[in-house]
Protein backbone atom coordinates (compact mmCIF):
# COMPACT_ATOMS: atom_id res chain seq x y z
CA UNK A 1 0.00 0.00 0.00
CA UNK A 2 2.96 2.56 0.88
CA UNK A 3 4.51 1.42 -2.37
CA UNK A 4 1.63 1.93 -4.31
CA UNK A 5 0.81 5.44 -2.57
CA UNK A 6 4.37 6.39 -3.61
CA UNK A 7 4.21 5.56 -6.78
CA UNK A 8 0.76 7.15 -7.14
CA UNK A 9 2.97 10.64 -5.74
CA UNK A 10 5.33 10.28 -8.41
CA UNK A 11 2.57 9.52 -11.12
CA UNK A 12 0.80 12.58 -10.10
CA UNK A 13 3.93 15.24 -9.84
CA UNK A 14 4.42 13.84 -13.55
CA UNK A 15 1.65 15.16 -14.55
CA UNK A 16 1.85 18.75 -12.75
CA UNK A 17 5.24 18.81 -14.09
CA UNK A 18 4.14 18.05 -17.71
CA UNK A 19 1.65 21.10 -17.42
CA UNK A 20 4.27 23.00 -16.43
CA UNK A 21 6.01 22.73 -19.33
CA UNK A 22 3.83 24.16 -21.90
CA UNK A 23 3.30 28.17 -20.57
CA UNK A 24 -0.63 29.56 -21.26
CA UNK A 25 1.20 33.17 -22.26
CA UNK A 26 4.47 34.91 -21.30
CA UNK A 27 5.34 37.92 -19.65
CA UNK A 28 7.95 40.04 -20.53
CA UNK A 29 8.32 43.61 -18.89
CA UNK A 30 4.88 45.03 -19.14
CA UNK A 31 4.02 43.09 -22.57
CA UNK A 32 2.04 39.77 -22.83
CA UNK A 33 2.81 37.45 -25.45
CA UNK A 34 0.24 34.74 -26.40
CA UNK A 35 0.60 32.17 -29.35
CA UNK A 36 -2.59 31.86 -31.04
CA UNK A 37 -1.12 28.84 -33.13
CA UNK A 38 0.94 28.32 -36.06
CA UNK A 39 2.95 31.62 -36.70
CA UNK A 40 0.36 33.41 -35.04
CA UNK A 41 1.07 36.15 -31.88
CA UNK A 42 -0.83 38.27 -30.04
CA UNK A 43 1.64 41.27 -28.11
CA UNK A 44 -0.19 43.25 -25.38
CA UNK A 45 1.31 46.09 -23.80
CA UNK A 46 -0.35 49.71 -24.49
CA UNK A 47 -0.93 48.48 -27.42
CA UNK A 48 -1.79 45.31 -29.42
CA UNK A 49 0.18 44.17 -31.49
CA UNK A 50 -0.65 40.85 -34.13
CA UNK A 51 2.14 38.55 -36.21
CA UNK A 52 0.61 36.73 -38.91
CA UNK A 53 -2.93 36.25 -37.92
CA UNK A 54 -4.12 33.14 -39.65
CA UNK A 55 -5.16 32.06 -36.10
CA UNK A 56 -7.38 34.00 -33.96
CA UNK A 57 -9.34 33.32 -30.62
CA UNK A 58 -13.73 33.26 -30.53
CA UNK A 59 -13.73 37.05 -29.55
CA UNK A 60 -10.42 38.19 -30.77
CA UNK A 61 -9.31 41.23 -28.93
CA UNK A 62 -8.88 44.41 -31.77
CA UNK A 63 -5.48 45.51 -33.46
CA UNK A 64 -3.54 48.32 -33.20
CA UNK A 65 -0.69 47.39 -35.09
CA UNK A 66 -0.94 43.84 -37.42
CA UNK A 67 2.48 42.63 -38.88
CA UNK A 68 2.84 39.62 -41.46
CA UNK A 69 5.96 38.27 -42.49
CA UNK A 70 5.01 37.07 -46.09
CA UNK A 71 2.14 36.73 -48.37
CA UNK A 72 1.57 32.92 -48.28
CA UNK A 73 -2.08 32.05 -46.95
CA UNK A 74 -1.26 30.30 -43.42
CA UNK A 75 0.59 33.90 -42.64
CA UNK A 76 -1.51 36.81 -45.06
CA UNK A 77 -5.17 35.71 -44.45
CA UNK A 78 -7.70 38.58 -45.29
CA UNK A 79 -10.47 36.76 -43.86
CA UNK A 80 -8.53 36.40 -40.39
CA UNK A 81 -7.31 40.47 -40.39
CA UNK A 82 -10.64 41.70 -40.94
CA UNK A 83 -11.81 40.22 -37.79
CA UNK A 84 -8.88 41.99 -35.43
CA UNK A 85 -9.06 45.20 -37.86
CA UNK A 86 -10.18 48.86 -37.24
CA UNK A 87 -10.52 51.82 -39.05
CA UNK A 88 -7.07 52.68 -36.81
CA UNK A 89 -5.13 49.58 -37.07
CA UNK A 90 -1.63 49.92 -38.86
CA UNK A 91 -0.87 46.75 -40.93
CA UNK A 92 2.76 46.27 -42.37
CA UNK A 93 3.72 43.29 -44.54
CA UNK A 94 5.15 42.26 -47.71
CA UNK A 95 4.06 44.04 -51.26
CA UNK A 96 3.00 40.18 -52.07
CA UNK A 97 0.65 40.54 -48.74
CA UNK A 98 -0.38 44.13 -48.67
CA UNK A 99 -2.18 44.06 -52.14
CA UNK A 100 -4.58 41.57 -50.78
CA UNK A 101 -5.42 44.01 -47.87
CA UNK A 102 -7.02 46.82 -47.37
CA UNK A 103 -7.02 50.11 -45.18
CA UNK A 104 -4.02 51.65 -43.19
CA UNK A 105 -1.40 49.42 -45.11
CA UNK A 106 2.37 49.95 -45.42
CA UNK A 107 4.38 47.49 -47.48
CA UNK A 108 8.22 46.83 -46.41
CA UNK A 109 11.07 44.93 -47.48
CA UNK A 110 14.23 43.85 -45.92
CA UNK A 111 16.21 46.69 -43.65
CA UNK A 112 13.06 48.70 -44.14
CA UNK A 113 11.95 50.34 -40.92
CA UNK A 114 9.38 52.65 -39.17
CA UNK A 115 9.23 54.33 -36.48
CA UNK A 116 5.54 55.21 -34.48
CA UNK A 117 7.13 57.31 -31.57
CA UNK A 118 3.75 58.20 -30.19
CA UNK A 119 3.13 54.19 -29.81
CA UNK A 120 6.72 53.75 -28.39
CA UNK A 121 6.73 51.27 -31.20
CA UNK A 122 9.61 50.97 -33.87
CA UNK A 123 9.63 48.12 -36.41
CA UNK A 124 12.42 47.02 -38.29
CA UNK A 125 12.93 44.16 -41.23
CA UNK A 126 15.40 41.55 -41.64
CA UNK A 127 15.95 38.79 -44.47
CA UNK A 128 13.73 35.62 -44.04
CA UNK A 129 13.93 33.12 -46.73
CA UNK A 130 14.80 29.41 -47.17
CA UNK A 131 18.47 28.34 -48.50
CA UNK A 132 17.97 25.37 -49.48
CA UNK A 133 14.35 24.97 -50.58
CA UNK A 134 12.49 26.89 -52.84
CA UNK A 135 9.30 27.85 -51.17
CA UNK A 136 10.83 30.91 -49.53
CA UNK A 137 13.02 33.05 -51.82
CA UNK A 138 15.01 35.56 -50.86
CA UNK A 139 13.26 39.24 -50.75
CA UNK A 140 10.18 37.83 -50.76
CA UNK A 141 9.38 37.58 -47.03
CA UNK A 142 10.95 39.64 -43.63
CA UNK A 143 10.87 38.98 -39.84
CA UNK A 144 10.06 42.03 -37.46
CA UNK A 145 12.00 43.52 -34.97
CA UNK A 146 9.70 45.49 -33.00
CA UNK A 147 11.66 47.34 -29.88
CA UNK A 148 7.92 47.90 -27.88
CA UNK A 149 8.65 50.32 -25.51
CA UNK A 150 12.08 49.06 -24.95
CA UNK A 151 11.28 45.39 -25.37
CA UNK A 152 12.91 43.90 -27.92
CA UNK A 153 10.68 40.63 -29.48
CA UNK A 154 11.64 39.31 -33.48
CA UNK A 155 8.99 37.47 -35.07
CA UNK A 156 11.44 35.59 -37.35
CA UNK A 157 8.56 34.43 -40.22
CA UNK A 158 9.12 31.40 -42.48
CA UNK A 159 13.08 30.92 -42.33
CA UNK A 160 16.10 28.92 -42.46
CA UNK A 161 18.99 29.53 -40.31
CA UNK A 162 20.09 32.18 -42.98
CA UNK A 163 23.44 34.36 -43.00
CA UNK A 164 21.88 38.04 -42.01
CA UNK A 165 21.44 36.24 -38.27
CA UNK A 166 24.21 37.19 -37.22
CA UNK A 167 23.57 41.01 -37.38
CA UNK A 168 20.95 40.08 -34.79
CA UNK A 169 23.44 38.94 -32.13
CA UNK A 170 24.12 43.17 -31.41
CA UNK A 171 20.11 43.59 -31.24
CA UNK A 172 20.18 42.08 -27.66
CA UNK A 173 16.51 40.82 -28.54
CA UNK A 174 14.89 39.70 -25.39
CA UNK A 175 12.47 37.44 -26.96
CA UNK A 176 12.88 35.50 -30.34
CA UNK A 177 9.61 33.79 -32.24
CA UNK A 178 11.36 31.06 -33.92
CA UNK A 179 9.79 28.18 -36.65
CA UNK A 180 11.11 24.83 -35.93
CA UNK A 181 8.43 22.24 -37.79
CA UNK A 182 10.75 21.95 -40.54
CA UNK A 183 10.04 21.02 -44.45
CA UNK A 184 8.92 25.17 -45.25
CA UNK A 185 11.75 26.49 -42.50
CA UNK A 186 13.86 25.17 -40.01
CA UNK A 187 13.97 21.77 -38.12
CA UNK A 188 14.08 21.74 -34.61
CA UNK A 189 17.92 21.25 -34.79
CA UNK A 190 18.57 24.08 -37.36
CA UNK A 191 16.47 25.89 -35.32
CA UNK A 192 18.69 25.80 -32.01
CA UNK A 193 21.42 26.26 -34.37
CA UNK A 194 20.26 29.88 -35.34
CA UNK A 195 19.49 30.35 -31.62
CA UNK A 196 22.88 30.18 -30.57
CA UNK A 197 23.81 32.73 -33.46
CA UNK A 198 21.17 35.28 -32.38
CA UNK A 199 21.61 34.89 -28.63
CA UNK A 200 18.26 36.33 -27.31
CA UNK A 201 17.47 36.33 -23.88
CA UNK A 202 14.45 33.99 -24.53
CA UNK A 203 13.53 32.32 -27.09
CA UNK A 204 9.24 30.70 -28.42
CA UNK A 205 9.19 27.87 -30.82
CA UNK A 206 6.63 28.34 -33.64
CA UNK A 207 5.15 27.16 -36.87
CA UNK A 208 5.26 23.50 -35.39
CA UNK A 209 2.57 20.88 -35.01
CA UNK A 210 -0.48 22.82 -37.43
CA UNK A 211 -2.23 20.07 -38.23
CA UNK A 212 -5.48 21.26 -36.58
CA UNK A 213 -5.16 24.47 -38.73
CA UNK A 214 -4.53 22.28 -41.93
CA UNK A 215 -0.96 22.36 -42.43
CA UNK A 216 0.65 19.48 -42.32
CA UNK A 217 4.24 18.18 -42.66
CA UNK A 218 5.48 20.34 -39.48
CA UNK A 219 5.27 18.03 -36.64
CA UNK A 220 8.36 18.86 -34.50
CA UNK A 221 8.87 18.06 -30.83
CA UNK A 222 9.49 21.49 -28.52
CA UNK A 223 10.91 19.63 -25.76
CA UNK A 224 13.55 18.53 -28.06
CA UNK A 225 14.02 22.22 -29.09
CA UNK A 226 14.31 23.00 -25.63
CA UNK A 227 17.05 20.11 -25.01
CA UNK A 228 19.08 21.75 -27.84
CA UNK A 229 19.52 24.97 -25.90
CA UNK A 230 20.23 23.48 -22.66
CA UNK A 231 22.94 25.17 -20.98
CA UNK A 232 22.90 28.12 -23.57
CA UNK A 233 22.14 30.53 -21.14
CA UNK A 234 18.91 31.00 -23.31
CA UNK A 235 15.43 30.04 -22.39
CA UNK A 236 13.01 28.63 -24.03
CA UNK A 237 9.92 28.73 -22.98
CA UNK A 238 6.98 26.52 -24.61
CA UNK A 239 3.98 28.15 -25.11
CA UNK A 240 0.61 26.25 -24.99
CA UNK A 241 -1.39 27.59 -29.00
CA UNK A 242 -4.19 29.53 -27.04
CA UNK A 243 -6.76 28.78 -30.60
ZN1 LIG B 1 5.42 30.63 -46.00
Amino acid sequence: MKYLMILLIALLAGCVQTQTNEWAQYKVNDITIKWLGHSAFIVDGEKTIYFDPFVLDANPKQADYILITHEHFDHCSPEHVKRIQTDRTRIISTFGCIEKLSGKTNSIKPTESFNYTFDSIYIVAYESYNNDKSYHPRGDGVGFLVDFNGTKIYHAGDTDNVEEFANLTQEKIDVLLVPIGGKYTMNATEAAAAVKIIKPRVVIPMHFNSAKYGITDVEADAEQFKALLGGSGIDVVILKAAA
